[in-house]
């Protein structure tokens, strides 16, 4: 399932289809049945999604340009086709074109994509249990809806904390039967795949990995949801390109986050790219959400740039909060404090209602 939208069984990765057809709202099945013939008589195959409204149609197999042209131009006479849109784009699955409803993603109370904007919270990394149970509980009452924390830390130093690991799921776990909060970690090896999936909701990519292709792949197999974070220096088609290589192994459930990169200026960690949500928004219907704790790097600019990330038109949040920032084993002077988090919180809700959203 991706969001509304059933899938047939054809399995795409192997196939190039760069035409596709949208029905007419109100379609029925004969007429689907009709333009699959349509295709098939002219020997390609067809990818059939049928949405809430609308039904498209991925014609598979046409690789000649001039053929292209003129089966799109014969289609597209037909007065059960709303248009054919001929795909001209690096990746395919996560494009608008192949399926123009923004996905919606299921994840606790949350639902990432639609109009409610998630707010994720919780600290860098999981400490000890108290520290995560804490945490946990402060955040729900601030009125986050999922939980953060990392086990497994991709630290830039190797002498740096990287993380209690298995130890910190067993807490995160114990956190989400203590306050309900489903979490999302990072998952940095293959070979802890299974393991994270048994304690989290949701897998986090960290920056540092948004081009491990096996990885890409490995969490690509499996239903858990993906939150594809924004390689540091990553272009946007970079970006989208990784996340096709998730949905390509069958997995349809990615969000992607981003989480600033890396230019000239060094007056802050990151520069976070707010430009990257609406443009992004243009190009795919997977969520998008904003980090602006690894965004900014300093405690006093997460506040504000995560009202222009949700003014900017984000789906949701993920932000870093630790009890005690001054005793952080981890990115220390990013992480706000509760008490700060429930302020953030305080002035997101007028802003999440100016902009026609639900928190
Ligand atoms: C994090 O969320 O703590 C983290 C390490 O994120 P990123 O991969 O964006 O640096
Ligand atoms: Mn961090």
């Amino acid at each position: 399932m991706i969001g509304e939208q059933e899938q047939s069984s054809t399995d795409v990765r192997e196939e190039v289809f760069v035409v596709v057809i949208v029905m007419v709202t109100g379609a029925t099945d004969a007429d689907v049945e009709r333009v699959v013939k349509e295709l098939e008589q002219r020997g390609y195959g067809a990818h059939v999604s049928k949405g809430v409204e609308k039904t498209i149609i991925g014609a598979i197999g046409i690789k000649d340009p001039a053929e292209k042209e003129r089966i799109a131009a014969q289609l597209q006479s037909l007065p059960i086709v709303e248009r054919v849109v001929p795909i001209m784009r690096p990746f395919k699955l996560v494009s608008r074109e192949w399926q123009p409803e923004t996905t919606v993603i299921d994840v606790g109370t949350c639902k990432i994509g639609s109009r409610q904007v998630c707010v994720m919270a919780g600290p860098c990394s999981v400490e000890s249990r108290e520290q995560i149970i804490e945490t946990a509980k402060a955040v729900k009452a601030a009125g986050a809806t999922v939980l953060r924390g990392g086990a497994f830390k991709p630290r830039t130093s190797p002498y740096d904390f990287q993380g209690l690991g298995e130890e910190a799921l067993k807490y995160l776990k114990e956190a989400t039967e203590v306050t309900g909060l489903p979490v999302i970690t990072e998952v940095m090896d293959v070979r802890d795949v299974e393991l994270v999936a048994e304690h989290a909701a949701i897998f986090q990519i960290g920056t540092r990995n948004m081009q491990n292709y096996n990885l890409l792949r490995e969490v690509g197999r499996t239903r858990t949801p993906v939150f594809l974070k924004r390689g540091m220096s990553a272009t946007i088609e970079e970006w989208l390109k990784a996340a096709e290589y998730i949905m390509s192994e069958g997995n349809h459930q990615v969000m992607l986050c981003e989480r600033g990169i890396r230019t000239f200026e060094t007056a802050y960690r990151n520069s976070l790219d707010l430009n990257a949500v609406p443009t992004v928004k243009k190009l795919t219907h997977l969520p998008i959400l904003v980090d602006p704790s690894q965004g900014t790097g300093w405690r006093d600019m997460v506040l504000p740039m995560s009202l222009a990330a949700i003014a900017a038109g984000a789906d949701g949040l993920e932000i870093e909060v630790h009890p005690h920032p001054e005793r952080a084993l981890s990115d220390a002077q990013q992480q706000i404090t509760p008490a700060e988090f429930e302020k953030l919180m305080n002035a997101l809700r007028p802003l999440v209602e100016a902009v026609g959203r639900t928190l």
